[in-house]
């Protein structure tokens, strides 16, 4: 059992924290944000993470995870620190460190015995050299402090079984000490160790979300090429995905990726290779598609109906994907904003990520339009004149192809998620847009 600070309860933080505990440490959570640690102390979970709450408050009510504002006590404390704070882009595309040089300075005041601090936060390769050095320049007491790195892979919307069951452990490590406290601390997951340079460790966390980034741009590059030659992109993707080294992951065509991390983390990667001379190709090529096409079925819409003003147009899903309430980086906030610029009048519906849109855009008038968050799908499809599909909710996959018919001003729908059957939709005359799919793109 080791005592274990976790510094930022975000969504790698916190089920970072909940999870060690889950496996037997002694956890304290530190977040800066004291509205955030009264509602973890009374078993709420600041964010929508499908199966966290459950596990945060059965390990609360353990005596074995507590959180805290006070990151002195928690840290003086700890034998091992994990910093999972967020490393935003910079307007320049570079990767904000302010968090972690923030955290750095806060445990350099802090600890007073030797400790090993892990960095979970996607970080630049060398940036943990950097935080190393930072730490002991400020370190107010004489002891033995090293820096890992430890780069976390899960996914919002399955984090808890991303995390309990992953299928590696990257650890980044310059001594043997670093590597053996890491590995025991990991021990309970049973979980293969890859056990490698601690800049091997940060390069390995970017090259696996670029290149995951990379597969979903080459499939929309695809997608759209079919889209002209007259091929479908599932059956496309169907053919490759029986080759095992291809696989069947990451191969849905749609309006691109979003998120906390590919888009960032494609834009640090390339500002990275910049300053040392280098240009990675492929990874200007993934962020260039994917930019393309986010607005892509906004322009072929603009282009079936002339405008947009005074038109009711139904907006289902606002999240970058199901199963979370985060937006950063999804495709509605580049679509909204251009929808209401041209005058629609919008009635959105999100199962989760409502309430976060509305704090962007509150209901009401906005621009040259309106914008409204309904109940249900429904509500959004009653009266619309054309219906934009932005995630595949369990809701949207769900409704019936008659029901877009029944309900619809005129049943126009274009899906950035490829859910429906073509065939489905017309039959029961619907008039269907789809993502690389051969007939009426
Ligand atoms: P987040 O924005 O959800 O959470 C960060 C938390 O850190 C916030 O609660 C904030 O209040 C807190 N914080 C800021 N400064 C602090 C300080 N000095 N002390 C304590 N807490 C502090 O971030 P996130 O989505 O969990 O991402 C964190 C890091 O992990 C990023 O580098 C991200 O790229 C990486 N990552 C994220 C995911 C993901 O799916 N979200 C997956 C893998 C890796």
């Amino acid at each position: 059992m080791y005592k274990i600070a976790v510094a930022g309860t975000g969504y790698v933080g916190l089920v970072a924290g909940v999870c060690f505990a889950e496996v037997g440490h002694k956890v304290i959570c530190v977040d800066i944000d004291e509205k955030k640690v009264d509602l973890m102390k009374s078993g709420i979970v600041p964010f929508y993470e499908p199966g966290l709450e459950d596990l945060m408050i059965k390990n609360y009510a353990a005596g074995r995870i507590d959180f805290t504002t006070d990151y002195m006590q928690a840290y003086r404390e700890a034998d091992t620190i994990f910093i999972g704070v967020g490393t935003p882009e910079r307007e320049d595309g570079s990767a904000n460190l302010s968090y972690i040089a923030n955290v750095a300075r806060q445990i350099a005041e802090s600890i007073i015995k030797d400790c090993l601090i892990v960095v979970k936060s996607t970080v630049p390769v060398g940036t943990n050299d950097k935080v190393e050095q930072f730490i002991k320049d400020f370190l107010v007491n004489d002891v033995r402090v090293e820096v890992a790195s430890n780069p976390e892979f899960l996914a919002q919307g399955s984090a808890v079984n991303d995390t309990l069951n992953a299928e590696r452990i990257i650890i980044g490590t310059e001594s043997n000490w670093a590597e053996q406290v890491l590995k025991s601390i990991y021990k309970p997951y049973n979980i293969p160790i890859i056990s490698v340079s601690r800049r091997s460790a940060e390069m390995i966390k970017y090259a696996s979300n670029n290149f995951l980034a990379l597969k979903i741009s080459f499939i929309n590059d695809i997608a759209n090429l079919c889209e002209l030659v007259n091929a479908d992109i599932q059956e496309v993707t169907l053919g490759m995905s029986f080759d095992s080294r291809i696989g069947n992951k990451f191969l849905n065509a749609g309006i691109g990726y979003g998120g906390s991390c590919f888009p960032k983390d494609t834009k640090a990667l390339d500002y990275l290779a910049k300053q040392f001379g280098y240009e990675l190709k492929t990874v200007k090529a993934t962020m260039d598609v994917n930019k393309e096409q986010q607005t892509k079925l906004f322009k072929k819409a603009s282009q079936r109906l002339i405008t947009f003003n005074n038109i009711k147009v139904a907006i289902l899903g606002l999240t970058f994907k199901p199963g979370t309430d985060d937006l950063r980086e999804s495709a509605s906030l580049v679509n909204v904003p251009l929808l209401l610029e041209h005058g629609a009048n919008i009635f959105a519906f999100d199962p989760i990520g409502a309430k976060n849109f509305a704090k962007i855009y509150p209901e009401g008038k906005n621009r040259n339009g309106t914008i409204a968050y309904v109940e249900n799908v429904e509500q959004a499809l009653i009266g619309a004149s054309i219906c934009f599909i932005f995630t595949e909710w369990d809701e949207v996959k769900e409704i019936p192809p008659e029901k877009f018919k029944k309900l619809m001003q005129t049943p126009i729908v274009y899906d950035g998620r490829n859910i429906y059957k073509i065939d489905n939709m017309s039959e029961v005359g619907v008039e269907y847009h789809s993502i690389g799919r051969n007939k009426s793109n």
